[in-house]
């Protein structure tokens, strides 16, 4: 697999929400984001991001793999 530099937003988005990105993303948010480290996957990424924001999540399009559909609560956007 191939290793990559993961990001995450400073600026918490939808819900008070911190997003995981990569450095690949098409939709790399233009806001501040903070380098996470370089990872072989997401899910390493998703670790080293929650010991610095909560909540997290992931991006559906860059991390699909790590990305949390919130099935639940919330719903209406
Ligand atoms: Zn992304």
């Amino acid at each position: 697999m191939m290793e990559q530099t993961y990001f995450v937003t400073r600026t918490p988005e939808i819900d008070g929400v911190h997003f995981v990105h990569s450095d690949k993303c098409q939709v790399f948010p233009d806001m501040q984001t903070e380098e996470l480290g370089t990872f072989e996957g997401c899910e390493a990424a998703m670790d080293v991001a929650r010991g610095r924001y909560d909540p997290i999540n992931a991006c559906a399009l860059c991390c699909p793999k790590c990305y949390v559909k919130r099935g639940d609560a919330d719903a209406a956007a």
